[in-house]
C-alpha cells in the first residue's frame, strides 16, 4: 500500500474543501488498515477515517496526522438471503440500488445520501423517521491497538445522529465491514420510494454542501430555527446559509473551510443569544480553525 504525503483533501470531500493531509493512504483490505495503523502509531501522529467526505469540514491549513480513506477499493458486497455484509467504503445509494434489484430493502428512503456505509453507521444516517442504526446487525471493526473485533448492534449505541463511534474511546476505532438485516419488497415499492426521495432531495440546495450543518435541538428542526431569525441567505466569503434551506452551508465557489466555520459559530451565536438553544454541530469539523473575528 502506497502511503503518500502532502494529499490535498479538497478532492475527497462533498465541500471541495480541506487542505492536505501530511499522510494519506487508501487500503484495499484490513490487513492494509492494520499496516496504516501500525504507521501512524510509529510515527506518533493522530489518524482520520474518511470515508466519502460528506459530513466533513477540513481546515484549509489540513491535517498534521494521517488518513486513511477506505473508498471504492475497500466497497465489496455479500447478499445472501437476507443477510448482507458491505464493506465500509460502499456507497450507501448503490447498496440501496443493488438490494433493490434483488427484490430487499427496508431503509430505501436514504437513497440520495451521499455517503458510505461506514460512514451512515457513524452517523446513524436517517431521513423521514427511517435509520440505518435500525438495519444494522453487526460491525467488524479494527481497534488502534490494531485487534480485529465484531460489535452487536446493541453495543453500538445508535440514536438521534450518532453512535458509539463518536465517543470515547471508540471514536478510534476503524469500521471495516458491516452487518445488514434486510426485508423482502416488491420491487415496485421500493422503485417509488427511492423515487420519491431523490425527488425530495431535488428540493435541497443542489451547491456543494455537508447537508444539515446543525443537529436539529428539541422541539424545533434548526433549518426552522435559522430560517425564523432571518438567517437564510447570509454570506461570509464564499459561503452562505442557503437561501432554500436554513440548515445548509453552501459553497458558492471558492468558499474557504474559515468562510463555513465564521458562518457556522455565527449561526450559533446568534440562535444562543436569541434564543437560549445551543445548537450543536453534525458536521465534524477537522483540524485547526481561528475564531471568527467579533
Ligand atoms: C447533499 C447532502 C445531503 C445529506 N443528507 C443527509 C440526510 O438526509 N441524512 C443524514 O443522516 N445525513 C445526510 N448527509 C450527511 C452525510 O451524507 C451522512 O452523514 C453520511 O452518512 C456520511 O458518510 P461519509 O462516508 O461521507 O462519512 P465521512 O464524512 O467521510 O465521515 C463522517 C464520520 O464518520 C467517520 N467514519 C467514516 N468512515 C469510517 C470508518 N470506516 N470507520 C470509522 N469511522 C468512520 C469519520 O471519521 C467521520 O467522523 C447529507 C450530506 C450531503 C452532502
Amino acid at each position: 500500500m502506497r502511503i503518500r504525503e502532502f494529499v490535498p483533501l479538497s478532492n475527497y470531500t462533498s465541500y471541495g474543501i480541506g487542505g492536505p493531509a501530511r499522510y494519506f493512504c487508501q487500503p484495499t483490505n484490513p490487513a492494509e488498515v492494520k499496516t496504516a495503523l501500525s504507521f501512524a502509531r510509529e510515527k506518533n501522529i493522530p489518524y482520520y477515517v474518511l470515508g466519502k467526505g460528506t459530513n466533513v469540514l477540513i481546515s484549509d491549513a489540513g491535517l498534521a496526522g494521517m488518513v486513511i480513506h477506505l473508498g471504492k477499493d475497500f466497497s465489496r458486497l455479500t447478499i445472501e438471503s437476507h443477510r448482507v455484509i458491505a464493506e465500509s467504503g460502499l456507497a450507501l445509494n448503490r447498496l440501496i440500488h443493488t438490494l433493490a434489484e434483488q427484490h430487499l430493502g427496508g431503509f430505501e428512503v436514504l437513497a440520495g445520501i451521499p455517503g458510505s456505509i461506514a460512514g451512515a453507521v457513524v452517523m446513524n444516517a436517517g431521513a423521514y423517521r427511517v435509520f440505518i442504526g435500525d438495519y444494522i446487525e453487526a460491525v467488524e471493526v479494527i481497534t488502534p491497538a490494531g485487534q480485529f473485533k465484531t460489535m452487536a448492534n446493541t453495543q453500538l449505541g445508535f440514536a438521534y445522529r450518532t453512535s458509539i463511534f463518536q465517543t470515547r474511546p471508540f471514536h478510534k476505532y476503524i469500521i471495516l465491514r458491516t452487518h445488514l438485516g434486510v426485508l423482502p419488497r416488491n420491487e415496485n415499492d421500493i422503485k417509488n420510494a427511492i423515487g420519491l426521495s431523490l425527488e425530495k432531495r431535488r428540493q435541497h440546495p443542489q451547491l456543494p454542501s455537508c447537508g444539515s450543518t446543525f443537529k436539529n435541538p428539541p422541539g424545533i428542526p434548526a433549518g426552522k430555527l435559522i430560517d425564523e431569525m432571518g438567517l437564510k441567505g447570509i454570506r461570509r466569503g464564499r459561503a452562505q446559509i442557503a437561501p432554500q434551506h436554513g440548515n445548509f452551508i453552501v459553497n458558492l465557489g471558492g468558499a474557504t473551510a474559515q468562510d463555513i466555520y465564521n458562518l457556522i459559530r455565527f449561526v450559533q451565536a446568534e440562535i444562543k443569544e436569541e434564543r437560549g438553544i445551543t445548537l450543536q454541530t453534525e458536521v465534524k469539523l477537522w483540524g485547526e480553525f481561528k475564531n471568527p473575528p467579533a
